[in-house]
């Protein structure tokens, strides 16, 4: 009989290894707590702004290549939008200098070569002190490996990093930022155009994979929370969802679990995973963005550190949220308004406004916690991991959920 593939949970890492191993002709179930597909990635319909809104804004950057593949490999490419080139318009709030960072659409970084091109105020000598952080060791923290201080540090390193990162960059693992150094930034311009899931996150990176995966006869079942695996030491040999609700695994069936760092740890007594996760807060308010904003603003000097123009919407992100997750809601959505009035030239009343604080958005990428990370084989031959706390050398992003998806559908493929 043809073995079948157990999913548990279904983010972006369980969708990524069940599209994967779809279209090898595996017979699959995803098994998925919630009511909805996405996990940390998903639209909601919002009753305060009335609008369909993403849990956070997300970005992804061209270079983010596992990402797009899967885009691609659902069809959903075309959704993933952005700017023809790698150009970010920044505006510093507290002396309300703008400039555009433009990376050009080549494959090196000549851009740092060009004065009118790089940070202003910055010199070719700034970004040559940035070469530690390419190939600075995992166990390193950025703030040993480059100094975090000075115009460029300010206006493109700690906005950068930040976003990366969730963390003060200081504090954040070197290796893990000069991953995404090498990938972005260091591949020149071609691999940091902004890309945005302009229809919504659920539209284009979700709902598609769902088509794929019924068309192709998997089964989905929401609603259906794993409450124990029933294994010997060597194996998983069933799914525990409820008393009456065990599925039997057999010994050519194979099982990932695809859920974040806290269920996995609970499910799996032993399994070491990391234990700290930093907030992101992302808001929204309902406003028509001006004809000629761009999709996306870096803001520094305030509170804000991204503002993002939807259909309808101004949104801003801001990660390492922890100081803001218990602070009055409307206090909180009065000082962000001040600040995208800043941001975008804009004005009036406070509009209709939504806040969604994530609390454990993302595993803290710190040295420490990075250490804590563990591969996708298991001790137990048919159980994988996947999730952006899987070790993908990379912070928790849409980029390495992919890549661990795909990362355990193949081992899977190569059982065979
Ligand atoms: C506010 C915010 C902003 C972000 N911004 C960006 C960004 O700009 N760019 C970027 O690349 N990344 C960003 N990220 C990170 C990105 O969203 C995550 O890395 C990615 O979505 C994680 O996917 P995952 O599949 O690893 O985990 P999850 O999305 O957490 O999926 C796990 C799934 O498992 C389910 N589950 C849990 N327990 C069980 C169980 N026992 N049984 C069955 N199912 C279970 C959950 O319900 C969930 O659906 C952001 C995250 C947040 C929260």
């Amino acid at each position: 009989m043809q073995k079948t593939v157990h999913i548990i949970g279904a983010g972006i890492s369980g969708l990524a290894a069940a599209v994967r191993l779809a279209n090898a002709g595996c017979r699959l179930c995803l098994h998925e707590a919630t009511q909805q597909a996405g996990g940390r990635c998903r639209s909601y319909f919002d009753a305060a702004t009335n609008l369909t809104i993403d849990n956070g804004n997300h970005l992804l950057l061209s270079g983010n290549r596992h990402a797009v593949a899967y885009a691609r490999s659902i069809g959903a490419e075309a959704g993933l939008v952005g700017p023809k080139q790698a150009q970010f318009p920044f505006v510093d709030l507290s002396t309300g200098q703008r400039w555009l960072l433009d990376l050009g659409d080549g494959r090196l970084p000549l851009w740092v070569l060009d004065e009118g091109r790089r940070v202003p105020d910055t010199s070719l000598r700034d970004y040559l002190a940035l070469m530690p952080l390419i190939w600075a060791r995992k166990r390193k923290l950025v703030g040993d490996a480059i100094r975090c201080d000075g115009t460029l540090y300010d206006r493109l390193v700690q906005p950068l990093l930040l976003a990366a990162l969730n963390v003060d960059p200081p504090e954040g693992s070197a290796g893990l930022a000069g991953a995404v150094v090498r990938e972005t930034l260091l591949a020149g311009g071609q691999a940091c155009r902004p890309l945005i899931a302009r229809d919504g996150l659920s539209a284009v990176l979700v709902e598609p994979a769902i088509r794929l995966l019924q068309a192709k006869g998997a089964s989905i079942a929401f609603g259906h929370e794993l409450r124990e695996l029933a294994m010997t030491g060597e194996r998983v040999y069933g799914l525990e969802f409820a008393a009456d609700d065990v599925i039997p695994i057999g010994s050519e069936d194979a099982v990932i679990m695809a859920v974040p760092a806290r269920p996995a740890a609970a499910l799996l007594p032993n399994l070491k995973t990391p234990t700290k996760f930093r907030a992101i807060v992302n808001a929204h308010f309902r406003f028509d963005p001006p004809r000629d904003m761009p999709p996306i603003i870096g803001v520094v000097g305030g509170l804000v550190e991204w503002l993002f123009a939807f259909p309808q919407r101004l949104s801003v992100t801001i990660s390492n949220g922890d100081r803001l997750v218990d602070l009055p809601r409307e206090e909180l959505a009065e000082a962000i308004w001040r600040d995208i009035c800043k941001a975008a030239g804009v004005g009036g009343e406070l509009p209709l406004w939504q806040i969604v604080r994530e609390r454990r958005a993302t595993f803290e990428a710190t040295p420490e916690q990075n250490a804590l990370r563990p591969g996708a084989v298991t001790q137990l031959k048919n159980l994988f991991l996947a999730g952006d706390w899987t070790d993908t050398g990379l912070p928790a992003t849409i980029e390495g959920s992919v890549r661990s998806g795909n990362k355990a559908a193949d081992l899977i493929l190569a059982m065979r």
